[in-house]
């Protein structure tokens, strides 16, 4: 076989031998049932009876059902427990897991050994090891809040999320979902502002179900199902393409010329090497007890979705963390690049994670399930629209908390929701809603007749909506749950979920409270309820949207609606501290105002790192790749002009144009790259504030410029020459 020319050429050489191969990556005795491997690597329910004292089993599970700390008393048996269990695993170390306020999720290991009576070697986890941890974690960012003589943080297990073991190529760890506080108490990391805002939630719901007659509900929890999409590009690719591997996406590169506008990828079938890779990273995943359900190609090439089945948000959360880690994992073992960024490829459909998101009581009933009869109606529309007012309230907020680098460029990309945060509720609860507003009934008789009238006495199934209007809205309700679609694909969901539920709790709150008010009076229940729900209805009716969110004209309808369109990242996130935001957190103990402002700076913090990076990785591809692959191509077009002209005796005019373009475009270059440099290193002695701002409305545009020469050089100069692979090779060839 011959060399290939470039490197570019032996990516391609190496993806195409890749194709042919299939990777039977899951040997026959793997391929069990899903039921008898799921869970298998957790300490899960079964592993709990077998392992524990009836008793103590029993104590354990009422813990995780009512969502509360572990009990010290029984910890020792707990921990001798997990051990033995984990040891049986061949597991050696364990650490606490956590997610610090970085994007990332961090662990610390430490192995079981111990030393017995007479120096001998044993293992031992005791129970103060599982609940509490001190990692030496001063380097984790704390957004100012610790300063360096404190510098202890601690982790505890959260025992509503079940350990597991997490298999190495070398050994196995046991692994303890864990949160991460401070000395004083402050929260470090993403999980206690989340476990916060679910007590929160819990408290208010609980509330208003007791105000409907329900008093055997003990809990109520939020329930999330993160739809994760992503890309894979094949590694030997995405190795010629610094771009792709310091920044996550692609800073330059031409548009192939049909992009995805075909459109056969969606839902087509499943290319062989790709299933390899869902299929063994679902298998892993099965066995970490993570419920994933659905797998399909999305609608850009080389893009795909998996979809776990929805469970308590605290969990969700951290198996969606789990869920990126694994697919990582497992795409390197098939050669594949994942792509998490919400945008890796300009001009091709980004990627998100949409959170469906609903409320579900201690007996398993959705909330936001529309029931049966005129009661169960009336408490489904109180739900409803606490939901629809805790977004009219918080608009901003919800912005800010799916604020990153990353989802700036595919908000308002006209295939994501836009930056201005709406509600979609459907053509039938529209109706349902305007009747109330309206309230065309007053004159009816009885009460029940009147909520017959207005569709409620069976809303049983409110047809989803699934219209192109709907997909296009940020928030849209889908028949008895919410889809937050506007998360960003590499985000936590911690963050987004947490000031979603502070949102929802406050209005539970103050619809619980106007209801309660009206009862006083003497208003009968079902009119107190109808009542307020109705001043609800015509207090949040800006937020409703049920129109096409891409179209250009609404944004001029939001902004007459007065509704926030925060459309870069610094915005936004001042949204996080200011009074109003401040407010809502520490009156539902979701944050303390330090903890906020921690995450305000974190969060700025990385806006501008994130920026930084690809700055200079920009720089540096199109001084040192770009410049010289053009520059060659360029002389090669001297060398050829000259010969021309020797044996010809005249200038060929047509190459000389070619020449030209080349040595402007070039020329072209240069001055952007400076520009770009010079305005970077302009605002190095800027505060935090106005450099986020100037990267987001002057370094954005300036990179825009310089990738605008590239790319038009990468139109122009020879295949052979170009010195990374293109976009239509990374997209239909991997
Ligand atoms: P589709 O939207 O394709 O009809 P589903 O509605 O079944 O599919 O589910 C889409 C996602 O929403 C899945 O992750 C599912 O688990 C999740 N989901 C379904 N019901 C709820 C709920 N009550 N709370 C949270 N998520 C839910
Ligand atoms: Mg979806």
């Amino acid at each position: 076989m011959h060399c290939p020319s470039s490197p570019r050429l032996w990516a391609i050489q190496e993806v195409l031998r890749r194709q042919d191969r299939t990777l039977p990556i899951l040997n026959g005795a793997e391929r069990k049932p899903i039921s008898a491997i799921f869970g298998a690597s957790t300490f899960n329910t079964r592993s709990m009876q077998e392992k524990l004292p009836k008793h103590i089993y029993e104590r354990l599970q009422d813990t995780i059902r009512r969502g509360q700390a572990l009990d010290r008393s029984i910890a020792d048996v707990v921990a001798h427990a997990i051990k033995e269990w984990a040891m049986a695993q061949g597991a050696t170390h364990f650490c606490h897991w956590f997610q610090p306020m970085t994007g990332l999720t961090a662990e610390k290991h430490d192995s079981f050994l111990t030393f017995g009576e007479h120096g001998v070697p044993i293992e031992r986890f005791s129970g103060s090891q599982l609940i509490q941890s001190e990692p030496d974690a001063s380097s984790f960012p704390s957004g100012g809040m610790r300063t360096t003589f404190e510098a202890r943080g601690y982790t505890a297990w959260d025992a509503s999320s079940p350990v597991y073991i997490m298999d190495g190529p070398n050994g196995r760890t046991l692994c303890v979902p864990s949160v991460f506080i401070s000395y004083h108490g402050e929260a470090l990391d993403k999980k206690t502002p989340l476990l916060r805002s679910m007590r929160a939630l819990n408290e208010a719901a609980l509330r208003m179900l007791q105000l409907f007659g329900n008093t055997t509900t003990y809990r109520v929890v939020p329930t999330v199902g993160p739809e994760q999409e992503y890309f894979l590009i094949d590694r030997a690719f995405a190795a010629l393409r610094p771009d792709l591997t310091t920044a996550g996406r692609a800073l330059l590169g031409a548009r192939p010329p049909k992009g995805q506008q075909l459109e056969d990828h969606y839902f087509g079938s499943i290319k062989s090497r790709v299933q390899a890779f869902m299929q063994e990273s679902e298998y892993e995943l099965y066995k970490l007890g993570i419920p994933v359900k659905t797998r399909h190609n999305e609608v850009a090439p080389s893009q795909f979705e998996c979809a776990p089945i929805f469970e308590e948000a605290n969990v969700a959360a951290d198996h969606n963390q789990i869920v990126m880690e694994v697919m990582r994992q497992v795409a390197r073992r098939h050669d594949f690049a994942l792509l998490l960024h919400e945008k890796p490829f300009d001009g091709i459909n980004g990627s998100g994670k949409h959170n469906n998101w609903s409320m579900m009581d201690s007996d398993g009933r959705n909330l936001l399930e529309p029931g049966g009869s005129p009661r169960e109606n009336l408490q489904f529309l109180a739900f409803l629209m606490a939901v629809v007012r805790g977004v009219h309230q918080r608009a901003g907020l919800l912005r800010a908390a799916i604020a990153s680098s990353g989802n700036d460029h595919r908000l308002g990309a006209n295939e994501a929701p836009p930056a201005i945060i709406s509600v979609y509720l459907g053509e039938q609860l529209t109706g349902i809603l305007d009747a109330i507003e309206a309230d065309r009934l007053e004159k009816e008789a009885s009460e029940e007749e009147r909520l017959i009238k207005l569709g409620l006495s069976t809303l049983p199934e409110v047809s989803q909506d699934y219209t192109d209007r709907n997909r296009t809205s940020p928030f849209a309700f889908t028949g008895n749950k919410f889809e937050f679609r506007a998360v960003g694909s590499s985000a936590s969901i911690a963050f987004p979920i947490s000031v979603l539920n502070a949102a929802v709790t406050e209005s539970l709150h103050h619809i619980a409270e106007a209801i309660t008010t009206q009862r006083e009076k003497g208003v009968p229940f079902a009119q107190a309820v109808m009542d307020v729900v109705r001043g609800v209805i015509a207090e949040t009716k800006t937020i409703r949207f049920e129109g096409n969110n891409y179209a250009p004209e609404w944004v001029e309808e939001a902004a007459r609606r007065g509704l926030p369109n925060l459309m870069r990242t610094p915005e936004a996130l001042a949204e996080l501290v200011k009074a109003e935001s401040i407010d809502l957190f520490v009156t539902t103990g979701v944050f303390s105002k330090d903890e906020i402002h921690a995450r305000y700076h974190v969060r700025l913090e990385r806006y501008l790192k994130d920026i930084d990076i690809e700055v200079s990785t920009l720089l540096d591809m199109a001084r040192t790749m770009v410049l010289p692959a053009a520059m060659e191509h360029q002389s090669r077009l001297a060398h050829s002009i000259e010969a021309v002209a020797r044996v010809k005796g005249q200038a060929p005019w047509a190459q000389m144009g070619l020449l030209d373009a080349c040595s402007e475009e070039i020329g072209r270059l240069r001055e952007r790259l400076d520009g770009l440099d010079q305005l970077v290193k302009g605002l190095a002695a800027s505060s935090e504030r106005e450099r986020a701002h100037r990267y987001a409305y002057e370094v954005a545009p300036a990179m825009r410029l310089v990738r605008e020469s590239c790319d038009k050089l990468e139109e122009m100069v020879a295949d052979s020459l170009w010195p990374f692979p293109k976009y239509p090779e990374m997209l239909f060839m991997s």
